[in-house]
């Protein structure tokens, strides 16, 4: 297998265990730095005492380190995923009902919606995903069997499940979700009843994985729509390329000039403290510490991936 970066690096020259090792012994300097989302009652508690990293290289081989068996719900990195299923079931015709530009606001505003006529500005702030969870649900006959099917097949792990602690204290605090939801029906643009939408986004952010999981399962989008965890073809080349495109420009939010700044690998955050991200057509990787910026993205997470392009050039500018 070619495991040359088109830009010319070869990755073989690249000692990732070591890499990984340093920059464990970095973010462990700064443990406590940042907030957990005290917004989702179930996860304020969680001690800013863990990291975890995993690395997967396209012919399957992981690099580890810390915490990165420890699960933890994967929160908006299932955005990546029903997106996937979404553009699988109904193609270019998602993009009649959310945009493909980065927004500039928090990940839970509401202000576009009412301008910009229920359109949600990009499939990974929250608004977008509830449009994206309506097209799951219309589209993927028993969708909650279809997400856990694609989750479990994509990082190999057949135990991937729910937490549903999480799930019921997301669905009793999400009084901006579910606004933002009514705000999107007013406008036609859900098609589903509002709860079920709800009940299915809730779901796709309850899904408790480590590191090592969701690594694999966002191996696709580094090889080329190719997981060879399960050796299928996921999506095509060209999509893979789009949805890099997507969370290079929006996967972090009002953060995500930040991020090609200072990183430069399209990402995808979740308030749980996960952040995957792809080199591609080389590796897939993912962190996580539960600590997050004002932004809402992991603050030592992002510090580790910052860490990792400078150490191996493996940015994609
Ligand atoms: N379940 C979270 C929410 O809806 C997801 C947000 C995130 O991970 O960014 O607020």
């Amino acid at each position: 297998m070619d495991l040359r970066f088109p830009s010319g690096c070869d990755i073989a020259q690249h000692d990732f265990a070591d890499i990984l090792e340093t920059i464990h012994a970095e973010v462990q300097l700064r443990f406590g730095e940042g907030r957990p989302a005290d917004y989702i009652s179930a996860l304020a508690t969680v001690p800013l005492d863990g990291f975890g990293m995993a690395l997967v290289l396209r012919d399957g081989q992981v690099f580890e380190v810390g915490q990165s068996r420890r699960p933890f719900t994967i929160q908006s990195i299932s955005k990546v995923h029903t997106l996937t299923l979404a553009l699988d079931a109904v193609g270019d015709d998602l993009w009649e009902r959310v945009d493909r530009e980065p927004s500039g606001d928090s990940f839970n505003s509401l202000i576009q919606l009412e301008y910009e006529k229920g359109i949600p500005r990009n499939p990974f702030m929250n608004a977008g995903a509830l449009v994206v969870a309506d097209v799951v649900l219309s589209n993927c006959g028993d969708a909650r069997g279809r997400l856990l099917e694609f989750m479990r097949s994509r990082s190999g792990n057949a135990d991937v499940a729910c937490d549903e602690e999480v799930a019921r204290s997301e669905a009793a605090t999400g009084h901006r979700n579910l606004a933002l939801a009514h705000f999107i029906k007013s406008y036609g643009n859900l098609h589903n009843p509002v709860e079920d939408v709800l009940d299915f986004y809730y779901l796709q952010c309850s899904l408790s994985m480590d590191c090592v999981d969701l690594a694999r399962s966002v191996q696709y989008l580094a090889g080329n729509g190719h997981c060879s965890v399960s050796g299928r073809d996921v999506v095509s080349g060209e999509l893979a390329t789009r949805i890099n495109a997507l969370m290079m420009t929006a996967g972090t939010y009002d953060a995500a000039g930040d991020f090609a700044f200072y990183v430069g690998l399209p990402a995808k955050s979740g308030v749980g403290g996960g952040i995957v991200a792809v080199v591609p057509h080389v590796l897939s990787l993912c962190v996580w510490y539960p600590g997050l910026d004002d932004k809402g993205n992991s603050l030592l997470g992002r510090y580790a991936l910052h860490r990792f392009s400078r150490m191996t050039g493996l940015s994609v500018f």
